[in-house]
């Protein structure tokens, strides 16, 4: 009897949570130009929503103000305590920026508590914090009855970092300009991919800083990206693994490496596993191969696993940021 009363008790005074989920990417296609003036490289890439997601879970902490924003990570996140230690709780969490944008324009916001459960990774070239601010963006828009539009909710995103459009977006996409500037591209049928992690992190500004030194060096003078390979776009609308392989391709790859190179190795087994084609994700160190089918990915992220390398057999593209409670 008591515990009845109690979970009454609850259901009457629990405060009101929105629970949403978003993907990590891949890019399976990057070029990036040359530094410009104002510190941003342009970009020309193709992303991946994959199947690999984090779970931001918003909770209105009723009678206090839309300030007291508090951040923690739930107990369920499928990462290293060493690396989810590397997470800030302060005001500089993405998620907790992108709250405070949402706060901005709410009526009468309430505080709220945010728990990200995280597994993708940090600093991985994933864009895990960028899915992390995707999913606050749509949990605060619900919790608060803002009511924005998905286009305002990218603008929102855009001011937070550049792969947060994406993240709300999924799915696969162009991005050109910083990698803001979105267009969807078709993509009917998920391919299937292994990832194998790093138990470190990349910074990306670190890695884009030795993709110029690394082109100086070779008196590479980098031209703009103007648009992706069309190989790309027509292996992905034909949802064609084979015909995608020999277009994967990531400008930041060298100087990834160049910066990790502990990661060469795993590439090389991965394809020597049978990867019809490997590659670095974004900015690294997490690695992507792709695969030729499901049963594929599986044996794949199986025989890396053998060979002494986490591995995930993850399926892309999918959905971008949807409320799931
Ligand atoms: P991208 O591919 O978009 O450059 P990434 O996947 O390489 O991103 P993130 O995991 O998004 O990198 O995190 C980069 C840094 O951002 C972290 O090292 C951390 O200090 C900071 N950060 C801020 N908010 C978050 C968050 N919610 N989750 C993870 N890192 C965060």
């Amino acid at each position: 009897m008591a515990e009845g009363l109690f979970s009454d008790q609850l259901w009457t005074s629990a405060p009101r949570c929105v629970k949403v989920r978003a993907p990590g990417k891949i890019n399976a296609f990057f070029q990036a130009g040359p530094l410009r003036a104002d510190g941003y490289h342009a970009v020309a890439s193709t992303y991946l929503a994959v199947s690999r997601y984090e779970e931001v879970a918003v909770t209105a902490r009723p009678g206090t103000p839309a300030t007291a924003i508090t951040v923690s990570i739930g107990p369920g996140s499928s990462l290293s305590p060493q690396a989810l230690a590397g997470i800030p709780l302060d005001t500089s969490n993405l998620a907790v920026k992108a709250a405070l944008l949402v706060a901005e324009i709410a009526e009468n916001p309430s505080g709220v508590h945010i728990e990200i459960t995280k597994h993708v990774p940090i600093a991985g070239g994933m864009g895990g914090g960028s899915a992390d601010a995707a999913a606050t963006l749509v949990a605060c828009d619900a919790l608060w009855h803002t009511g924005l539009s998905r286009e305002e909710l990218s603008q929102l995103g855009a001011e937070l970092g550049a792969d947060v459009p994406f993240a709300l977006l999924g799915g696969a996409a162009v991005g050109l300009g910083i990698g803001d500037e979105l267009t969807a591209a078709l993509a009917p049928t998920p391919l299937h991919w292994v990832l194998v992690p790093a138990d470190f992190g990349l910074s990306t500004p670190l890695v884009y800083g030795a993709l110029d030194t690394l082109r100086a060096d070779a008196g590479i003078v980098a031209e703009e990206p103007v648009q992706v390979e069309a190989g790309v776009l027509t292996a992905l609308r034909a949802s064609d693994p084979q015909a995608l392989a020999p277009w994967l391709h990531n400008d930041l790859q060298a100087a990834a490496l160049s910066l990790a190179p502990s990661l060469t190795p795993v590439l090389a087994k991965g394809t020597e596993l049978g990867a019809l084609a490997s590659l670095v994700s974004g900015s690294g160190p997490t690695l992507a191969f792709l695969a030729a089918d499901e049963d594929h990915a599986r044996q794949l992220a199986a025989a890396l696993t053998d060979a002494g390398h986490e591995a995930w057999a993850v399926e892309g593209p999918v959905h971008g940021a949807a409320i799931i409670q």
